[in-house]
C-alpha cells in the first residue's frame, strides 16, 4: 500500500515487512505474525495457521512464506499468522488451547468475545483487528495428530452466496483434488464470511502430526496462487482440470467415548449403508455403529484407537 498499515497495534510502512509476536488485546498471550505491506496499493490477504497447534504443514508454510515474500513485489498487503494456538503447539496438544482455563477449541468459538476466557479473547482479537480490513481469508489446517486426511479445500458456508461464489472461483484454481462448501458457523474462516462479510476458505492438507516437505510446498504453492488470483503478486492462474466437487458431505462426530474401529479410511470410496466405523467400550461391548449415509469418498478418518464423544470421527463427500 502507498500508506502505512496498522493491524493488531503493529504499524508497517509501505514496502516493508515486520515479523514479530503480537499480543492479544486484554491478555499477555502472544503469537507470531508477519505483516507485509507492498509498495503499491491492492488487496489484503489474511492467511492464518495453527488454530490447531498440531497441524504442522500450514505452520511451516506460513513461516517460509514470511521469509520468501518480497514487499517490493507486493501490491496490497499479506498478513501471515504463523501459529495462533502457540500454547497447543508447544504442549503438543490437539484441538484445544491448553493455556485457556476451560481448554476451549478456538474453531468452536468464533467470532469470540472480549469478555470471555483466553480462547474467546484470541478469537475476538483476530475477528475485530484483522479480518474486517482484509479482502480474503485463508485458514490453513490439517487432519489433526489423530486423523488421516486426503487434501481438500473447503469454501466458506453458502449462507452469504457472493462470498461462497468468490471462494469457489479461487478454490477451482488450487491444486486440491477435492473441493466442498462448508456447513459450519463458528470456525475462524466461516466467521470471517458470516460475521464480517469477508470471503474465506479453509485448506485441509496433511495429518497424523506429520510435516512432509511436499505438503508444506503444496500449501505454499496454493497460497501463492491465491495471491496471484487477487493480483497481490504478478502471475497468471487457471482452473485445475483434475479437481472434483462434493455436492454434499457428511461430517460425523462420535456418539460415544471408547475404542474406535475404522472400516474405511481417508482415500477410500464407500457405499451407502456400508459399515464405516464401530465404537466399543473397554470390555469389548459395542456402543455405536456408523454406516455410510450415501455413496461417497472419504477425506478424513480417525487414526487412533481412542475416541471421545463429540470429536470428529469421519468425513466423506458425494462426488458431483
Ligand atoms: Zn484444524
Amino acid at each position: 500500500m502507498k500508506n502505512s498499515i496498522t493491524f493488531g497495534g503493529i504499524t508497517v510502512a509501505p514496502g516493508e515487512k515486520v515479523s514479530q509476536y503480537v499480543t492479544v488485546k486484554g491478555t499477555d498471550y502472544k503469537f507470531p505474525i508477519t505483516i507485509i505491506n507492498g509498495k503499491e496499493d491492492g488487496k489484503t490477504l489474511l492467511a492464518t495457521a495453527g488454530i490447531h497447534g498440531c497441524e504442522y504443514p500450514g505452520i511451516q508454510a506460513a513461516i517460509e512464506l514470511s521469509k520468501e515474500i518480497d514487499p517490493a513485489e507486493v501490491c496490497g498487503a499479506v498478513i501471515l499468522m504463523h501459529c495462533i494456538n502457540i500454547s497447543g503447539f508447544e504442549e503438543r496438544q490437539i484441538y484445544v488451547v491448553p493455556d485457556d482455563p476451560e481448554r476451549k477449541n478456538l474453531n468452536r468459538l468464533f467470532p469470540g468475545s472480549a469478555d470471555g476466557t483466553l480462547a474467546d479473547k484470541i478469537c475476538d482479537f483476530i475477528s475485530t483487528e484483522f479480518v474486517p480490513r482484509s479482502d480474503f481469508h485463508v485458514d490453513i489446517h490439517s487432519g489433526d495428530m489423530v486423523e488421516d486426511l486426503e487434501a481438500c479445500v473447503i469454501c466458506c458456508a453458502p449462507k452469504l452466496s457472493e462470498n461462497n461464489a468468490y471462494a469457489n472461483e479461487i478454490a477451482k484454481c488450487l491444486s486440491f483434488k477435492w473441493r466442498m462448501n462448508s456447513g459450519g458457523r463458528t470456525e475462524c474462516y466461516n466467521s470471517s464470511s458470516i460475521d464480517r462479510n469477508i470471503p474465506s476458505m479453509l485448506f485441509e492438507r496433511g495429518g497424523r502430526g506429520a510435516c512432509p516437505r511436499e505438503e508444506v510446498d503444496a500449501d505454499k504453492d496454493d497460497l501463492y496462487t491465491v495471491m496471484k488470483f487477487m493480483k497481490i503478486l504478478p502471475g497468471e492462474v487457471k482452473p485445475n482440470p483434475e479437481q472434483k466437487f462434493f455436492k454434499r458431505h457428511e461430517w460425523t462426530e462420535a456418539g460415544a467415548t471408547g475404542l474406535c474401529y475404522m472400516y474405511a479410511k481417508a482415500g477410500d470410496d464407500i457405499k451407502e449403508g456400508q459399515k464405516i466405523a464401530e465404537i466399543k467400550d473397554m470390555f469389548g461391548n459395542l456402543l455405536e455403529v456408523i454406516n455410510a449415509k450415501f455413496d461417497g469418498h472419504v477425506v478424513i478418518s480417525t487414526s487412533t484407537l481412542a475416541m471421545k464423544k463429540g470429536d470428529d470421527l469421519i468425513t466423506y463427500g458425494e462426488i458431483e
